[in-house]
């Protein structure tokens, strides 16, 4: 069955060769949807004849948000933990540790019922495919187990059993990663795509993170790193040396980080939340893309750090205060977080790309970062289907 959305006022296709400028922008166009693909872009005037077709009314429309960063397998909450932050009083739970210990005391319906409920959300602001890791289980059955929850919702699925060290762990941290890199990796790696490690100060060191990275590699798992968020460190140069697809954070760079992003193809994925929900010091996308780096822009919604599901949000924040212009901020929210996944199919609105895609409650893409915390997603199509 084929539709054709008509009459959009400005489409975000990202391909410079359909449209004008990075964004591929159209102008009166009309999108047509055949099966779970694009079928055609063009002008609205010329669109083909269709099974059905939804009139946009002069709105506009963008590819469905790519989020590839997220930690939606887990239970409890941390409300005190950040009131205490922003109200400026020391707090001494356990951060991550109290989320693993809740995340272990869950039921697998629990785990699934909490995810659902953020997917449904991140739906609701236009996010139409999400990668999400383990790393709140820390046991072998924990983090298998949250993948193959994970699983079940998206092909993009994360093993992140590096997260912290264990607590059961904490007097013998190579111990832990002779752990994540043996009978753990064994039982995640079938329910997995990517790798991932924090490697930060006070997490996994740059050789550890090395040897956890390439372990994931010999069981066909694809790098990703936590990199460089809380402080200078290995993490990002390691991110391109191991051939990683994403380097996670870069806030912290030296002269260094930047020249080994721009020579090499890991993507730098800045996640915003975190620097909001932690009033830290806000990644320089700007001394990223005047070097050619390809930036990602993504939520990284998890309990502690980053409790936002909102991509139209990140991209408020990237325009505001990381030096992103609307289209750049827009592009990296979308292409970005495709090429952070290593995907074609998304991100991007072109025939024989995937029907994914949002009608927003505006003229203009613009518009996400212009009126900021306005709930502009109006429709989202995923893979041909209206689900909003
Ligand atoms: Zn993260």
């Amino acid at each position: 069955m084929s539709t054709a959305i008509i009459n959009i006022s400005s489409l975000v296709t990202n391909d410079p060769s359909l449209g004008e400028g990075p964004l591929g922008l159209v102008q009166d166009a009309a999108v047509v949807i055949d099966g779970d693909r694009v079928a055609w872009i063009g002008e609205s005037s010329k669109a083909p004849a269709t099974d059905n077709a939804v009139d946009a009314g002069g709105r506009a429309v963008i590819p469905g948000f790519v989020d590839s960063h997220s930690h939606l397998v887990f239970a409890g909450d941390r409300t005190a933990e950040f009131n205490a932050r922003m109200s400026g009083r020391s707090y001494s739970a356990g951060g991550i540790r109290t989320t693993v210990a809740a995340t272990r005391a869950a039921t697998d319906e629990e785990l699934e019922a909490n995810l659902t409920r953020y997917l449904s959300e991140a739906l609701r602001q236009g996010t139409t495919t999400f990668e999400t890791k383990s790393g709140y289980g820390l046991t072998t059955h924990d983090e298998a187990r949250a993948l193959r929850i994970a699983a079940a919702h998206t092909d993009e699925v994360t093993y992140l059993g590096a997260h912290i060290v264990a607590p059961e762990f904490a007097d013998d941290p190579d111990g832990y990663v002779s752990l994540v890199t043996g009978e753990m990796l064994d039982a995640c790696a079938p329910h997995a795509r990517w790798v991932d490690v924090f490697c930060e100060k006070g997490a996994f060191d740059g050789d550890q993170a090395r040897a956890i990275l390439e372990a994931g590699k010999r069981h066909g798992l694809v790098p990703r790193v936590h990199a460089n968020q809380l402080g200078h460190g290995p993490g990002v140069q390691l991110a391109v040396e191991v051939g990683a697809a994403s380097a996670d954070h870069c806030t912290h760079l030296t002269d260094a980080d930047v020249d080994a992003l721009a020579q090499g193809t890991t993507v730098a994925t800045l996640l915003p939340g975190a620097e909001f929900s932690t009033r830290a010091q806000w990644p320089d996308a700007r001394r990223l893309l005047d070097v050619g780096v390809t930036v990602a822009l993504s939520t990284d919604c998890n309990p502690g750090s980053s409790f936002t599901s909102s991509m139209p949000f990140c991209v408020a924040l990237a325009v505001r205060d990381m030096g992103m212009t609307p289209d750049e901020a827009v592009w990296s929210a979308t292409a970005g977080g495709a090429a952070a996944l290593r995907r074609t199919d998304i991100g991007r609105l072109t025939p024989g790309a995937r029907a994914d895609l949002a009608l927003l409650d505006a003229p203009s893409h613009v518009h996400l970062a212009y009126r900021p915390g306005v709930p502009l997603v109006s429709a989202v199509w995923r893979r041909g289907v209206r689900e909003l």
